[in-house]
């Protein structure tokens, strides 16, 4: 028994959305997933500029490590400022001592006039967004950023987009970090990725996956609920399963108690275990974060049959690379009270835009 575990690590998060929280509702109601695409984050991703980029990248990394995770692979996109938001993610995710995998996710569903494509056909063209998106990833790569290839999903991409960011990421020597049949509309996904897909791709939900492809497969089950979009089912799966929060914070504890609670209601024949080697699969992205030490208030947190029924266990201080950079439940890099006074003053804007 001990009060200690390594560090948690999101497989999949977009810090981006850390500002949403509060934000205007939608003028109408969603009734499916593709609904809640457009009225909702495809409109709040269009009203991003850098500093609300880089106040939403530094509260979230800081709620992170307030949850003892110390690593993120963050999901980027923000169509109106491209260039520069992954340094800019990178930054503020290194002030606060949390390392972080970032990625652009590009799309072709703007067209070349930034208007919303209304279909995007397989055989179209690759549109200026997506390039620029290819470019933001290969400058922060080729910088010496750490980080992966990143598509938004198959569904709002040309092939010409799927094969080019597949060459820049081999290009790189990293995998594409991309959305996989997370709603029914993308149940094309499988057939168009599967002569592409390697063994170091991130597919992100795979719930409506119609075959087995190559990659790592994230799963985020409080996403998937939120927005009922099914059960992933990821012990069916052939594909190493990691554990993603799709933006929900970064409290990975709280994701496994929800992700077990989910599996066994799909499954009661299962156990805890399985779970968390979904959280320790994670090791294979940032295996120095085995040697980080997270304290909690809990004299069980490293037993996972612990850790599954005990729901206010909270980390008390983190140690990363021997430094501690949470002490007494607090950030000791950064001031968290201006933290969240500046990430407010950036809601306020966002939330603004996005009234008009
Ligand atoms: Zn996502």
């Amino acid at each position: 028994m001990s009060n200690q575990t390594a560090g948690r690590i999101c497989a999949h998060h977009h810090l981006y959305s850390t500002l949403a929280r509060g934000m205007p509702a939608p003028r109408r109601s969603s009734e499916s997933f593709l609904e809640i695409l457009q009225n909702i984050w495809w409109r709040l991703d269009a009203a991003l500029d850098l500093d609300m980029v880089y106040w939403s990248a530094k509260l979230g990394a800081t709620e992170a490590l307030m949850s003892g995770t110390t690593c993120i692979i963050d999901h980027h996109e923000s169509p109106n400022c491209i260039e520069g938001s992954l340094s800019t993610i990178a930054t503020a995710c290194a002030e606060v001592g949390v390392r972080v995998n970032a990625c652009y996710g590009v799309t072709d569903r703007f067209d070349d006039q930034n208007r919303l494509h209304p279909k995007v056909s397989p055989l179209s063209q690759m549109t200026d967004g997506a390039a620029r998106g290819l470019a933001e990833c290969d400058d922060f790569l080729s910088s010496g950023g750490r980080g992966m290839v990143g598509v938004h999903a198959a569904f709002t991409c040309c092939d010409e987009t799927l094969q080019s960011a597949a060459e820049l990421a081999t290009k790189h020597s990293v995998g594409v970090h991309i959305h996989v049949a997370e709603g029914v509309n993308d149940v094309q996904a499988g057939a168009r990725l599967e002569n592409l897909a390697k063994d170091d791709w991130l597919l992100v939900h795979g719930v409506h996956l119609d075959r087995d492809i190559k990659g790592y497969l994230v799963h985020n089950p409080r996403s998937n609920m939120n927005n009922s979009v099914g059960y992933a089912k990821p012990t069916k799966r052939t594909n190493k399963i990691l554990l993603g929060t799709d933006g929900i914070g970064a409290d990975m504890n709280d994701e496994a108690r929800l992700a077990y609670a989910r599996l066994r209601e799909f499954d009661v024949s299962e156990n805890p275990e399985t779970v968390w080697s979904w959280l320790t699969n994670g090791y294979d992205f940032f295996p120095e974060a085995r040697h980080d030490k997270v304290t909690y208030n809990y004299d069980f947190a490293d037993s996972p049959w612990h850790s599954a029924f005990t729901t206010n266990i909270r980390a008390l201080s983190v140690e990363v690379d021997g430094e501690k950079i949470l002490q007494d439940g607090r950030p000791t890099r950064v001031d968290l009270e201006q933290i969240r006074a500046k990430a407010q003053e950036q809601a306020v804007r966002l939330h603004r835009r996005l009234e008009n």
